[in-house]
């Protein structure tokens, strides 16, 4: 059985100690990061690493991110950093934001799965800080989930997963993001948004000027088509019930879609705004909170998305929200979570 400890409403983090100690002997521990739980591990660490892979059941070529807290960190295990690569780590950290660099030979290949890049986050989270201020290595953590399922974003939805595969539990309560970070790659001094979160491409654009988004984002990946981040292949989120994505800009059409989509189904659950719940007769209602409030939304969506299969619903309808902002991580997963299964009207 892992060792457990409840850190919640403390500033106390001297008790991370031990949980430093078990991450610099190899060992696995489950922490939370404003983004969502990680299960980290020695990032330098080969054998460590590896425990990551196959307590998720991740395949080997998605690689990880390497979580820091200073920058000392950062020169060990990245080189040749360009000054819109400083200029945005400077910006965005600490904070839900990774970015691909250059990576040196003390990376170990499972880490970046053979790539010559590596992804580095100095999360905010001061519970996820002060373990990598303990364990003096930068932690290599996935999401905390058996791959393909949603996030973990608080503990007591990924026990079960996770118990009996970890050494060490710390529970730090709701993750305040709820969505995994930002990614980004500069290419040819652009920054290249490959997978959206709390940091958006408007807060990068006021920064450095210009940003692209990936346009594998809101689309589907054919079999052999070349991504530039392996993660983006992967069947994501997505409960065990099908569901189906519906958006449109105007609220009114949006409904009625919904409404009559739903009656030809006998058991359909929907996931909705709160001011749009009302409109549904439907067996089962999740509300995801309220429309204009796209961070509280961003925050339960991983939640909402693991209660669905206990209703055993024969179709799950999930509204959309607009690509602003936060928004565009959402639909992100969102549309991974209905494996593409998207109208847009
Ligand atoms: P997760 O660990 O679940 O938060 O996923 C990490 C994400 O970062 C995945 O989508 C990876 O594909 C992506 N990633 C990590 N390292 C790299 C890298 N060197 N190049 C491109 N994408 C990366
Ligand atoms: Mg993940």
């Amino acid at each position: 059985m892992e060792k457990y400890i409840y850190l919640k409403n403390t500033t106390d983090y001297s008790k991370l100690k031990v949980a430093g100690e078990i991450i610099k002997q190899g060992g696995l521990v489950l922490f939370p990061t404003e983004t969502v739980y990680g299960l980290g591990a020695n990032g330098l660490d080969e054998d460590a690493v590896k425990k990551i892979y196959i307590a998720k059941g991740r395949k080997q070529d998605n690689p990880l991110i390497l979580h820091v807290s200073n920058f000392d960190m950062v020169s060990k295990i990245a080189k040749d950093i360009s000054d819109i690569e400083y200029t945005l780590m400077k910006t965005f950290w600490p904070g839900p934001f990774t970015i691909i660099l250059n990576r040196t030979k003390i990376v170990p290949d499972i880490v970046t799965a053979g790539l010559d890049t590596v992804g580095v986050r100095m999360p905010s989270g001061e519970i996820a800080r002060a373990l990598i201020s303990y364990a003096e290595v930068p932690i290599a953590a996935p999401s905390a989930n058996i791959s393909g399922r949603p996030s973990g974003t608080n503990v007591s939805d990924i026990f079960e997963e996770l118990s009996g595969k970890v050494d060490y539990i710390v529970d730090g309560g709701e993750c305040e993001v709820g969505l995994e970070s930002t990614v980004v790659r500069v290419v040819d001094g652009v920054p290249t948004i490959l997978r959206p979160g709390k940091i958006s491409p408007e807060d990068i654009q006021k920064v450095i000027g210009v940003v692209k988004i990936d346009e594998h984002i809101l689309k589907n990946i054919e079999p052999d088509e070349k991504v530039l981040s392996p993660g983006m292949k992967y069947r994501h989120y997505a409960p065990k019930s099908q569901c189906l994505l519906i958006y449109s800009e105007d609220n009114e059409k949006m409904v009625k879609k919904i409404q009559e989509i739903s009656k030809e189904y006998t058991n359909p659950l929907v996931i909705s705004c709160i001011e749009n719940a009302k409109y549904y007769e439907v067996n089962h209602k999740i509300i995801y909170g309220a429309k204009e409030n796209l961070n509280e939304i961003a925050q339960n969506i991983f939640k909402d998305l693991r209660k669905v299969d206990s209703f055993h619903p024969d179709i799950v309808i999930i509204e959309g929200v607009k690509n602003q902002g936060i928004g565009l991580a959402i639909m992100n997963r969102l549309i991974r979570a209905c494996e593409y299964h998207y109208i847009k009207i």
